[in-house]
């Protein structure tokens, strides 16, 4: 796993943004710097979520504040969303003064893999779900300029 600088937010056209990250090796030894870097430039960004691929790391790896706590999840993926949608404006750190009205389900639950390669998952509302799935949109090139108005998720197995 080639870990490049992580000084640099990607932004706008940036072929970065619209990649498909690989799958993250959980049992890097660079996790704990990794995580600690990734918090450390979504803060001085005034940011509440970071992904890899926004700082041109492409690895399946987000930095979300969930309830005022820093997370770093591995790998994470969204196995359940709630039926019930809303929708709010979004702005990404990767486009810089643009906001958008983006409908999303109101909860998920996120599993993502430790560093013991184990499973653990994590259920979410109202703004911390949100942010969760904005930051997994990254890791599949999805910006808030593609969900637009009228956008939204599929169900996810029994929804
Ligand atoms: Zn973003």
């Amino acid at each position: 796993m080639n870990i490049p600088p992580l000084n640099e937010l990607h932004i706008h056209e940036s072929p970065a943004l619209r990649a498909i990250a690989e799958t993250f090796d959980v049992t890097s030894a660079l996790v704990p710097s990794l995580a600690f870097r990734m918090v450390e430039l979504a803060r001085e960004a005034d940011g509440i979520g970071l992904a890899g691929p926004q700082i041109g790391l492409p690895y399946r790896v987000i930095v979300c504040k969930l309830q005022e706590q820093w997370s770093f999840l591995m790998n994470p993926r969204i196995v359940w969303i709630s039926h019930h949608r809303v929708g709010a404006a979004e702005g990404c750190l990767s486009l810089p003064g643009i906001k958008v009205n983006v409908v999303r389900p109101c909860a998920v639950r996120v599993a993502h893999t430790m560093a013991d390669r184990s499973i653990r998952s994590i259920e979410a509302c109202d703004l911390a779900a949100r942010v969760l799935q904005h930051e997994i949109d990254h890791l599949d090139g999805i910006l808030i300029t593609d969900r637009g108005l009228s956008g939204g998720i599929e169900p996810v197995g029994g929804g």
